[in-house]
């Protein structure tokens, strides 16, 4: 019997799923992590097992689509396994995509074997594209590694769309440079408004905040730009470049003009689901996966609880707040 798929108190079927895998990392952006991070003990995560066991559950009741990030999810030990693992749900149609956030760091080494477990898409984040701006921002990554990855993933048929965080007064001068540069590889992009994280201190903040409306009217000083109707179900909004005909993504994290079509919700590496990135509604996951290891019933109880939780929206007017202390969560926690 198929069971009755995840439906929250307003209606919304929940089908995208993001899980965190680690909040470890190899690179420390500066506008993510602090240079000395304390990571959780390793007991505290969920094993490649429980993972599997709760990506699988959550396919069962109708999650068709599943995102893995991090921290950096490509440096969890033995998480191509993992990947492999989830393959299985492709193939049996039960899950349309498999995909993946990374920093790139290690795609050179991984991207065929992600291409073998059906991955075929990823997301790639990259702020800039020079060398000393890369290391600056990211403290401890290596812009031609990434690169490198870059022409890995390619090579392995893997669309890669990539993610920039807007800092004003860092990136923004290199605007037209990474949009030729993803054009010329046949890559969308994607622009991040920064979040603000409240904990991680400010003395080494690289740029400042870019609102979108201003990095889309810097790229109506190079191109004609045509609005998308285009949605996702997800916080992005679309433009095309008339000249290149590259779709241009324009990511607002906090605002809440997406609510109403939400469609996902995010579990971090500790088995915490969030239902909402804006608000601190959470449960444990962990516990029934843990006290049940050959029952997924409990498991599935508590996952429908928490769906039942699932707020309307969050209601945080990024417009009005200040840019300093209003998130306490590192996105390493709940993936972005
Ligand atoms: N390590 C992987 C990566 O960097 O793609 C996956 C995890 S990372 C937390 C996911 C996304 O969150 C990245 O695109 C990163 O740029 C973004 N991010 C991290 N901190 C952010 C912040 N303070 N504001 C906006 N985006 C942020
Ligand atoms: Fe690592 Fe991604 Fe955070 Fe950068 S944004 S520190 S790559 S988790």
């Amino acid at each position: 019997m198929t069971p009755a798929p995840l439906i929250d108190p307003f209606a919304r079927a929940i089908t995208y799923l993001r899980v965190s895998v680690t909040d470890r990392c190899d690179f420390r952006c500066v506008y993510c992590m602090s240079e000395n991070m304390t990571f959780l003990p390793k007991k505290e995560l969920l094993t490649l097992e429980e993972l599997d066991r709760l990506c699988s559950t959550f396919i069962r009741l109708g999650v068709k689509k599943l995102r893995i990030t991090g921290g950096e999810p490509l440096v969890r030990r033995g998480i191509m396994t993992f990947f492999g693992a989830m393959g299985r749900h492709l193939d049996s149609g039960a899950l349309d995509e498999l995909t993946v956030t990374t920093n790139g760091s290690q795609l050179e080494k991984y991207a065929d074997d992600l291409f073998a477990a059906g991955v075929r898409r990823i997301n790639l984040s990259l702020d800039t594209l020079d060398d000393d701006k890369f290391a600056a921002i990211t403290r401890w990554g290596r812009l031609p590694q990434v690169l490198r990855g870059v022409d890995a993933a390619q090579r392995a048929g893997l669309r890669v769309k990539i993610n920039a965080v807007a800092l004003k007064g860092f990136n923004e001068e290199e605007l037209p440079r990474i949009t030729q540069w993803c054009a010329e590889r046949g890559m969308d992009l994607t622009w991040i408004e920064v979040m603000p994280m409240g904990d991680i201190g400010n003395e080494n903040r690289l740029g400042q905040y870019w609102s979108l409306r201003d990095v889309r009217r810097a790229y109506e000083d190079h191109y004609t730009v045509t609005d998308l109707a285009e949605r996702t179900g997800g916080p992005a909004r679309y433009v095309r470049l008339e000249e290149t005909g590259q779709k241009i993504g324009f990511i607002t994290p906090l605002s809440h003009n997406f609510c109403e079509s939400c469609n996902r919700v995010r579990v971090t590496c500790t088995g915490e689901i969030f239902m909402c990135l804006g608000q601190e509604d959470r449960a444990d996951l962990r516990a029934p996966l843990r006290a049940h290891p050959t029952d997924d019933a409990p498991l599935e109880q508590a996952i429908r609880a928490a769906i039942g939780l699932k707020p309307k929206g969050h209601d945080f007017d990024y417009s009005r707040q200040r840019l300093d202390g209003q998130m306490t969560r590192h996105m390493s926690h709940t993936g972005g």
